[in-house]
């Protein structure tokens, strides 16, 4: 593939060429990385060095939840900072102490115990130990169209293509089908009874069921309503945990504080990371119920990092919540998703390319379609390890080049902005979505 060029159509810039040279860009083949270098970022835009600026309708990786310019949280962190920059996991600051705390308060049921460490993938990685240390069972079922996580383990129980080359990975993970009425052959309810039938074919082994409450990266796939109470039951009568990983659905992206929220789940043990702080700060957490955290009060809990709960990042976790409940942004999102819903589907009318649009909130989906009809993708699953761009990168490059930064993946444009993103920022971005989708349209059969 010809290299991307950079927003604004010019040649890399000298730091975006060292950039380039000495720095691996991520999950791609090298030939076709082509960074973009930031100067600035406030509220839901930022600038780039060529002067381009964009409305970020995806939050970068769906993460920067309160944007770019949350004051509350720098201070934080800077304060913090200050008074000691850094403490072993052996001593504990204001912050962690307030921010185990809070987590057991916004997070639903009984899950009250919070281990800490710097991302979502070891916030997966830290689940899936303590369901095996819990249980004393080893396996873990997980489902096709699902991302948790890059390493070992975490890619093991993933789903998506990019689990592949790392094959055959940890023992003892399985996948299941997925929720996917648009594009599976199994209607959602028959998908999660599959699942009932393989966990009793596994006999007394399976130590967890481990999904997206909402799926994200592969999709925006919301289930029905029934789907996850059923599932939590079929964990439950087979002796097995249900992990809920809530690091792209939690924190108010889906107008609850949690995508589990949505149906009224309480899962055993729950991963965070992104909206957690806001993406101000690298920070996973894993929460459990008082039930599996009194197990390790005689059972060794056999894990841990350098930096968990690193005091910048549980400092920005604290400031971060404290601002999503002084500010009312959960319910914000809620009314906020209501607008966005709207125009996407003012878009779908629009454009034939259009196949479907899922979500919920402020986390949507657009999934793209060569004959609509007949749901014929742009993407495929198989894109998303090889090289080159599809048209559905295509259609996000257009939008960019129109002034909204919209995230894609396989076959989605993926919409989750900023919860604090404003009406005119949406119409921005929603025009320059328009610009993208006549590229879709005119490339369908
Ligand atoms: N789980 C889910 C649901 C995710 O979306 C991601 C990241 N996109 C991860 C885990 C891994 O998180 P991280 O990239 O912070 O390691």
């Amino acid at each position: 593939m010809p290299e991307r060029e950079p927003s604004g159509g010019s040649e890399l810039n000298e730091t975006e060429r060292v950039d380039k040279e000495h720095v691996f860009g991520t999950w791609s083949f090298q030939k076709d990385v082509s960074p973009t270098q930031v100067v600035d970022a406030d509220g839901a835009q930022f600038t780039t060095a060529d002067g381009g600026q964009y409305v970020d309708f995806s939050s970068q990786l769906m993460c920067s939840n309160l944007g770019h310019s949350a004051d509350a949280v720098i201070d934080a962190v800077e304060e913090q900072m200050r008074k000691a920059a850094y403490v072993s996991p052996g001593y504990t600051t204001d912050a962690r102490a307030k921010l185990g705390k809070k987590l057991a308060e916004v997070t639903p049921g009984d899950l009250s115990k919070t281990f800490f460490s710097t991302s979502g993938t070891e916030a997966v990685e830290a689940a899936i130990k303590i369901a095996r240390f819990y249980t004393g069972k080893q396996k873990v079922v997980s489902r096709y169209r699902s991302y948790h996580g890059a390493t070992y383990g975490s890619i093991s129980v993933t789903g998506d293509p990019r689990r592949l080359p790392a094959e055959p990975g940890i023992p003892g993970t399985i996948k299941a089908p997925d929720p996917y009425a648009y594009g599976s052959t199994l209607d959602p309810m028959e998908s999660v009874e599959y699942i009932d039938e393989m966990l009793e074919l596994e006999g007394d082994t399976v130590a967890a069921i481990l999904v997206e409450p909402i799926v994200g990266s592969n999709g925006i796939l919301v289930p029905p309503d029934e789907y996850l109470p059923r599932l939590k039951e079929i964990a439950h009568d087979h002796g097995a945990l249900l992990i809920c990983d809530e690091v792209m659905s939690g924190f108010g992206r889906t107008g609850e504080w949690f995508g589990c929220d949505v149906f009224d789940v309480e899962p055993d043990i729950m991963t965070m990371a992104k909206g957690l702080t806001g993406a101000y700060q690298p920070l996973g957490a894993t929460i459990v119920t008082s039930e599996i955290a009194e197990h390790f009060e005689e059972n060794m809990f056999c894990h841990g990092h350098t930096y968990s709960g690193h005091p910048a990042a549980v400092a920005a976790g604290l400031a971060t919540i404290e601002t999503y409940q002084k500010e009312n942004l959960i319910d914000r999102a809620n009314e906020m998703g209501g607008y966005v819903g709207e125009r996407i589907e003012e878009l779908a009318a629009d454009h034939p390319s259009v196949g479907e649009t899922r979500g919920v909130g402020l986390f949507r989906g657009i999934e793209l379609s060569r004959r609509a009809d007949e749901r014929v993708p742009f993407g495929t699953r198989s894109d998303k390890i090889s090289s080159g761009s599809t048209v559905v990168d295509e259609v996000a490059a257009t939008a960019k080049e129109n002034g909204a930064y919209v995230a894609n993946m396989i076959n989605t444009l993926i919409i989750a902005p900023p919860l604090t993103i404003t009406k005119d920022e949406v119409d921005t971005a929603i025009d320059a979505l328009n610009a993208g989708l006549a590229v879709s349209d005119a490339a369908m059969d």
